[in-house]
């Protein structure tokens, strides 16, 4: 059988130079940074300091693509670093109370404190930061661990070597730059490098480009159900500085309004220094209204009264958005192949019930980290030698607890209400819940005909209130635009004739970005792809219903650039 295709816009036929290393990590995210770091101590201990670890990612600058929440379980740090504080770890501050509020109607609400805050909000004892600053903490510690952090590098392809079933993965082809919108070579035109390494990470975040295809070639997730999404849309404002000194370590999450009981999702508010607040909304993407649009949610949000009366006085400082995997145990695919392993976000390391996914990428590269030394030692990076990383997660604190929430966001693919019935029952036992297993559908199954939507959109006012491109403007991003789209509509007859008539063009709302637009009278030729908007939060590529959206690199340096996300 033809192996599926690997999208890419490297141009075909070109001469590359080739670096070869021992270990290739792409993606420089809490996950691989722990990776490396905890390797290259393995490395040593077991006197082999000679080995080469590079990491590559495609920001700018490490840290400009992170975007997090974020109260961080420091557990995973703690055991990466066991000075961590002392260190430099950048904290923004120790939650110092925490609440829920139900938003029941557009103008009313309940808020609960104390006991009556149910245990995945409970964060009594995490920290407040900023993910932006924490990993490039973490890019200085791993340089002086003696590992290289390339900037600037985003992988394109994954280099296979071999047949069909005993193919290795043998490294990656780094981004082309200086290709014309058109696909035809610039003045400034250098091509991308092939990175042959022994063994390969991926951590390229939720939905990696490579990760997916990787997933879908070697049938990781043969027996998991499907990953699904949610999408976090999040802005850092500041608020008048007698409320901001209240504000300092708080931590609310809200439910309700304006999902209503359709439709998983709800709302954080985090304190920061400098009267700073980080705001964010994150639904899911199993929502079946097909103008399911997770902007204009926030906005909504951001104007119930209670709300308001938090946000009062204020003003935006920032804005970004990203896809968190909310599968969760039963939605990790297999952790390695020849040659290669997942870790993080890629492979779905993270705890839907309490959102918080930082803590189990540092391990999970941790773990990695163990099965990669091993592999080294022995000279032998097969599949069989790296099934120890699988075993050791198995044997881990990050498998307790992701099993321990393993049917949590299954249980509400079927409503706000049989979800709870089923979340509390969970708690009880052990995470089993109602059923032992539960199953879901991909995103990209759950949509409804256009003619069953809901959605109701805001009204702007341009400063608590913005659209989407204003807020774009908040996240920094820029491209180069004169290169070809990488957001590539596979096939633009299917947005016209079929995507048109059954689901009303949903690229235009469910983009955070405004990537997309589709003109009121239609569009002949499909949706014009403001790919200079991206931001490079994978939400197309996971909920266009015909999966005629993919996601590629672009070239290596562009997209937002987050401070104190
Ligand atoms: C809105 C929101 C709120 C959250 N809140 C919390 C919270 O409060 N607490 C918590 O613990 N967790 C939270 N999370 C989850 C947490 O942020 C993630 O679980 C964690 O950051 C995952 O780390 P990672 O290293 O796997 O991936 P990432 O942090 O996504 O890092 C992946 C890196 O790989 C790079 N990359 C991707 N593809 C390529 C490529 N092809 N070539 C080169 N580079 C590439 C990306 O640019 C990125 O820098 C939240 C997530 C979101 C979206």
């Amino acid at each position: 059988m033809e192996p599926p295709r690997q999208y890419s816009l490297n141009l075909p036929g070109i001469e590359r130079e080739t670096l070869e290393v021992d270990v290739l990590l792409v993606g420089a995210g809490a996950a691989n940074l722990a990776c490396a770091i905890q390797l290259s101590r393995l490395l040593a201990a077991r006197g082999l300091e000679g080995k080469s670890i590079l990491v590559l990612e495609k920001a700018g600058d490490i840290g400009d693509h992170t975007l997090s929440g974020a109260v961080m379980n420091p557990r995973g740090m703690a055991e990466l670093f066991p000075d961590w504080r002392a260190r430099g770890c950048p904290v923004d501050s120790d939650v110092k109370w925490d609440a829920v509020e139900i938003l029941y109607s557009p103008r009313k609400s309940k808020r609960l404190t104390g006991m009556l805050v149910p245990p995945q909000f409970r964060n009594h004892g995490n920290v407040i930061v900023s993910m932006n600053k924490v990993v490039r903490w973490m890019k200085g510690e791993a340089e002086a661990a003696g590992v290289q952090v390339y900037p600037g590098f985003a992988a394109a392809e994954i280099l296979f070597d071999g047949q069909a079933a005993a193919e290795r993965v043998a490294g990656v082809v780094t981004r082309d730059s200086g290709i014309g919108k058109h696909g035809e070579k610039k003045d400034n035109f250098q091509p991308g490098m092939n990175v042959r390494a022994r063994a390969t990470v991926f951590g390229e975040g939720p939905r990696g480009n490579l990760a997916k295809h990787l997933v879908r070639r070697h049938a990781l997730d043969a027996r998991a159900n499907p990953q699904m999404y949610g999408t976090g849309v999040k802005e850092i404002w500041e608020i008048p500085a007698a409320r901001g000194a209240e504000w300092l370590g708080g931590v609310l999450h809200t439910g309700g309004y304006p999902l209503g009981t359709v439709g998983y999702g709800g709302s954080f508010v985090y304190g920061l220094p400098e009267n700073r607040l980080a705001l964010g909304f994150v639904v899911g993407l199993d929502h079946p209204d097909a103008q399911l649009d997770p902007h204009a949610l926030f906005v909504r949000w951001k104007q119930h009264p209670s709300m308001q009366a938090i946000l009062a006085g204020g003003k935006v400082l920032g804005y970004g958005a990203k896809t968190v995997p909310e599968g969760g145990y039963w939605s990790m695919p297999r952790l390695y192949g020849e040659s290669y392993v997942l870790v993080g976000d890629s492979a779905g390391f993270l705890n839907v019930a309490t959102l918080k996914g930082v803590h189990l990428a540092i391990k999970s590269g941790m773990l990695a980290a163990e099965a990669l030394a091993d592999a080294l030692a022995f000279g032998d990076t097969s599949a069989a030698r790296l099934a120890r990383y699988q075993d050791l997660f198995s044997a881990s604190w990050a498998k307790e607890e992701l099993y321990g929430v393993r049917n949590f966001r299954q249980a509400f693919e079927s409503g706000l209400v049989p979800g709870m019935l089923d979340a509390g029952v969970q708690m009880l036992t052990g995470g089993h819940g109602l059923r032992a297993r539960r199953t879901n559908r991909a995103d990209h199954q759950t949509m409804q005909p256009a003619r069953l939507s809901r959605t109701q959109k805001p009204s702007y006012d341009g400063q608590g209130s913005m659209d989407k491109l204003t807020d774009v403007y908040h996240s920094g991003t820029v491209h180069d635009e004169d290169q070809p789209a990488h957001l590539l509509v596979k096939d633009t007859t299917i947005c016209v004739e079929r995507c048109t008539k059954e689901f009303g063009n949903p690229c235009q709302h469910f983009c955070p970005a405004a990537v997309y637009e589709w003109p009121a009278e239609g569009a002949p030729k499909g949706p014009t792809v403001n790919f200079s908007n991206c931001v490079h939060c994978k939400t197309c590529d996971i909920a266009d219903p015909y999966e005629n959206i993919e996601w590629v690199v672009p070239e290596g340096g562009g997209g937002p650039k987050y401070a104190n996300m």
